[in-house]
């Protein structure tokens, strides 16, 4: 494994049917050549991701989408592209034949997203390809925002490339898009609020296939550290010995905590967003704490998502 910031060696990593994990706003995205169907499956080898998780295809040009998705493309297409990319949206559209089914998991829909993070946009067009990325952590492990945490979870990789900070921490909002308008598989930055300006919301999803997994982002317990973690009750104030916390505001003094990780002094859900994965990994790694304890956000905007990532991460210790 190579470590450094070297686009044209990683570009042409990929060229080659190489793995590469790189940065974007979101997380941390380990990329295989989207068309090479060889080069994807080592993406699954490397995460031990089940075949049944599709991947994101990610893109630097608009025009890229008429060699991915079929035709007739959603106008609705373009309205979100223009109103959201490149940036935190991922369009999931019927998808075209020269799309590998691996990438889709058998689904005949593709996921698409222009990223805004300038060392993915120049390995993106150093590499004159479309790029296969899901995030770059081991299955149902947190997902990563720094390059340390690719490289504490995952061996099997060329080439981790390093560049400008992950921004934003969590993935990207999935939206299943068709002509009567789009539907949230997966909640972002990106908010209902913000998508019902551009395109009608649908109460269901408009290219749900029956007997198929819509959207793997569904499933119940993700992005968990390897250590149990609870929920806050907000009635509790002693925590057992051995524990660490994740609060996302300074009000309270938690003296009976091994450690305590703040993510905003004052609640601020974008900062709360960005040092989320960043906390789990910090008590992940810290050797004397046995438990994590981390206190809920409002669910609403970016809460949702939030909430989301946070609800899957303790799913398994309810
Ligand atoms: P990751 O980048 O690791 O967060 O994984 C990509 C996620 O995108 C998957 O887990 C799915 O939730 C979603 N996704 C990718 N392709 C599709 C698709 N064709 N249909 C629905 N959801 C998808
Ligand atoms: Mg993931």
């Amino acid at each position: 494994m190579i470590i450094g910031e070297n686009i044209k060696q990683a570009a042409l990593i990929i060229r080659e049917g190489g793995l590469v994990a790189f940065p974007t706003e979101t997380v941390y995205g380990l990329g295989a050549n989207a068309l090479n169907p060889m080069a994807v499956a080592k993406i699954f080898e490397a995460k031990q991701r089940p075949s049944f998780d599709p991947l994101i295809v990610h893109i630097h040009h608009f025009d890229e989408i008429y060699a991915l998705f079929s035709s007739p493309i959603s106008h609705w297409v373009q309205k979100l592209a223009e109103a959201f990319w490149p940036g935190p949206l991922t369009i999931v559209h019927k998808k075209s034949t020269s799309v590998p089914h691996i990438v889709t998991s058998g689904l005949e829909t593709v996921a698409v997203r222009m990223p805004s993070h300038p060392t993915a946009i120049a390995l993106l067009k150093a590499s004159e390809c479309a790029i296969a990325a899901p995030s770059a952590n081991r299955f149902g492990q947190i997902s990563p925002t720094e390059a340390s945490h690719v490289t504490k979870q995952l061996q099997d990789i060329d080439y981790v490339l390093l560049g400008e900070k992950v921004t934003l921490g969590i993935e990207s909002t999935v939206v299943s898009v068709a002509d009567e308008g789009c539907f949230i598989l997966r909640p972002g930055v990106i908010t209902a609020e913000d998508l019902e300006k551009v395109v009608p919301l649908c109460s269901h999803n408009p290219n749900e296939t029956i007997g198929s997994l819509s959207s793997p982002g569904l499933l119940h317990s993700h992005y968990a550290p390897t250590k149990p973690m609870y929920l806050l009750d907000n009635t509790m104030d002693i925590l057992p010995p051995h524990s660490g916390i994740i609060v996302h505001t300074n009000k309270k003094n938690w003296n009976t905590a091994q450690a305590i990780f703040i993510t905003s002094q004052n609640g601020d859900k974008k900062e709360i967003a960005s040092n989320l994965f960043a906390a789990f990994h910090t008590m992940e790694d810290n050797k004397a704490i046995q438990q994590i304890f981390i206190e809920p956000v409002e669910e609403n905007g970016i809460g949702i998502a939030i909430m989301d990532r946070i609800k899957k991460a303790v799913f398994k210790y309810k």
